[in-house]
């Protein structure tokens, strides 16, 4: 194990990306991490306000995520959904018994004007995680789903409902040019050592992020630190429907089509080692590794070894 005394900020999604920042919470000091959380698939749903891929996070970090999913609470219940379903309801959102205390108390606080960065923070301490978890914005912010077979879907709706079956015309999020990134998290890339993307969703979680005006620039300011975990494994994304819908949208799923989807952004890349190419990836440099995150024990090798190999790639 490393123990570096690096500041690392991680760009995360869901279930992918919090596999990678559980590594690294194992393997730096708390005040060395912060996570900028997506916040464009938040969504409301009876009232409270759900934020899918901070709580995935939050909950792993915690040490309180169900293991067989990579969301939800581990040993949670769906009593609530039961009743929902008795009321006549279509109840396509899974949200267990104990989850729903979460979106209970973070919908309150929005309601009392809370900042959902402070809401986080506080959710976060009452799990007993020392992280820094900063959402991208306190804005509102949503995935719209552009899709040949139902027109525009909210993201829950083209994710969830349709299990993301529909074809994809083009993916936008709706806000972006009125939010505004957080001074936190301006504040974390401005002082970061070593700058993450996980491997999250690009499309669907990461871009997201990259649309909130002023991150992008943030990132390009800081180059020379900025390395990217390919959600890709054996040439197809490990679940989700990155290797469906970014083919549908033109891009290409290989570590050549990622670089030139993160264009001007990056400064190395991690590609698992059933994804060597046969010509050299140029533009970045590259760390060959096994990427694939089954055990706790895989997540905190991996994030040991992007630590120990980016300190070479600084140009
Ligand atoms: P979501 O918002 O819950 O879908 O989560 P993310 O966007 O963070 O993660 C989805 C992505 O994580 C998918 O594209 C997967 O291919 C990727 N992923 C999941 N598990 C692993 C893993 O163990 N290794 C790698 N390299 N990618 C993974």
């Amino acid at each position: 194990m490393v123990l570096t005394s690096k500041k690392v900020v991680a760009l995360a999604g869901g279930v992918g990306g919090a596999k990678l920042v559980y590594g690294l919470s194992k393997v730096l000091p708390f005040d060395q991490l912060a996570i900028v959380g997506n916040v464009a698939d938040d969504f409301g749903l009876y009232g409270l306000h759900i934020s899918p891929d901070l709580d995935t996070v939050m909950y792993t970090l915690a040490g309180v995520a169900n293991p067989a999913t990579g969301w939800g609470l581990a040993g949670d219940s769906w009593q609530m959904l039961d009743m929902l379903s008795r009321y006549g309801e279509d109840a396509w959102f899974r949200l267990g018994d104990r989850d729903l205390a979460t979106h209970l108390l973070r919908s309150h606080w929005l309601a009392e004007g809370i900042t959902l960065t402070e809401i986080t923070a506080r959710l976060m301490r009452g799990l007993g995680s020392p992280f820094r978890l900063l959402p991208v914005t306190d804005d509102p912010l949503s995935t719209i789903v552009d899709t040949v077979e139902h027109g525009a879907l909210d993201f829950q709706e083209y994710f969830v409902r349709h299990r993301w079956l529909p074809t994809v015309k083009k993916v936008w999020f709706r806000g972006a040019e009125q939010a505004r990134m957080t001074g936190a998290v301006a504040e974390a890339l401005r002082t970061a050592d070593l700058i993450i993307f996980c491997p999250s969703n690009p499309v669907l979680s990461i871009q997201p992020v990259l649309a909130v005006p002023g991150v992008r620039e943030a990132i390009e300011r800081r180059r020379g630190i900025c390395i990217a975990v390919s959600p890709f494994v054996g040439g197809k994304a490990v679940k989700g429907p990155a290797s469906k819908m970014m083919p549908e949208l033109g891009l290409e799923i290989t570590p050549r089509g990622l670089l030139q989807y993160y264009a001007g952004l990056l400064d190395g890349l991690v590609i698992d080692e059933s994804d060597q190419q046969e010509r050299p990836v140029e533009g970045a440099a590259v760390l060959l590794t096994k990427t694939l995150m089954q055990t706790d024990e895989d997540k905190i090798r991996l994030a040991d070894v992007i630590l120990e190999w980016s300190g070479s790639i600084r140009g």
